[in-house]
């Protein structure tokens, strides 16, 4: 697939801070957070300087313009990973210069045009986030966004940002015409009581899943918000309704509103 840069550009402005043509195709996004209210202008200026020694492919200011910095047919210096970088696309957008490095609805709105644009063009059919470190930077189960501090003791992309990725999944997955849930409709509520893996459909956001710390069940997927997703018993054989009214979650308890055998 031949590269090629957002017709979403408003300008451009090719820093000097790359390391030429990527090595691997485009099949993920890393969103980082500027920390600083700035244009699209000031930080293609901010790239242009050699001696910074970094860049991103684009950036969005606080009034949503976009600016191209490195073409998307380069690696750029932005994720400290170059495994990473080699094969994202990497994008600034102005933020706060303050916990949680807010960002202004005009960029988020337009980061998530620009985003759509860019898994159009280089034919990422669906956006997927998780909460899990391991899934992002292993590109387990479908997982496709990373964020600069799986690869460097950094708060990047900003605690705001961090906790909108799902977000943004769901609403660039709307552009492309896919969904972040496996199911739209509500399946009649099962009677077996039978063995795993279950299919459950969490009720409420349920970030911060995770498997362990005491708890039988082992999550595959992402889970971001009420849908449907795969719940597999670590304890083989002992299925049991009992117990499944809950998932325990790295933020507590979510409701279940019901479990099904697959
Ligand atoms: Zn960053």
């Amino acid at each position: 697939m031949a590269y090629t840069n957002s017709k979403l550009v408003n300008h451009k402005h090719l820093s000097p801070n790359h390391s030429g043509t990527r090595n691997h195709v485009i099949d993920t996004i890393t969103i980082h957070c500027v920390v600083g209210q700035c244009s699209a202008e000031t930080l293609g200026n901010i790239f242009a300087d050699a001696n910074r020694q970094a860049s991103s492919n684009y950036g969005v200011g606080y009034d949503g313009r976009i600016g191209l910095y490195v073409e998307e047919k380069n690696r750029s210096w932005c994720s400290s990973s170059s495994v990473n970088d080699n094969r994202a696309i990497t994008i600034e957008v102005a933020s706060d210069t303050y916990d949680p490095y807010r960002v202004n609805d005009k960029a988020y709105n337009a980061l998530i045009k620009l985003v759509a644009d860019i898994c159009k063009r280089n034919g990422i059919k669906k956006l997927k986030w998780s909460t899990n470190k391991n899934e992002r930077m292993n590109h387990l189960n479908g997982c496709n966004m990373t964020v600069h501090r799986d690869y460097a003791n950094k708060s990047c992309p900003g605690d705001y940002l961090y906790g909108k990725m799902g977000d943004i999944a769901s609403k660039v997955n709307k552009l492309l015409g896919t969904s972040t849930t496996t199911a739209t409709t509500t399946p009649a509520k099962p009677t077996s009581t039978a063995f795993k893996p279950y299919l459950v459909r969490v009720t409420a956001d349920a970030l911060n899943i995770r498997k362990g710390a005491g708890t039988n069940y082992k999550v595959t997927g992402c889970i971001t918000g009420g849908g449907v997703y795969t719940i597999v018993d670590e304890k083989k054989g002992t299925g049991s309704t009992k117990g499944w009214g809950k998932l325990k979650s790295g933020a507590g308890w979510i409701a279940l509103d019901w479990v099904k055998k697959l």
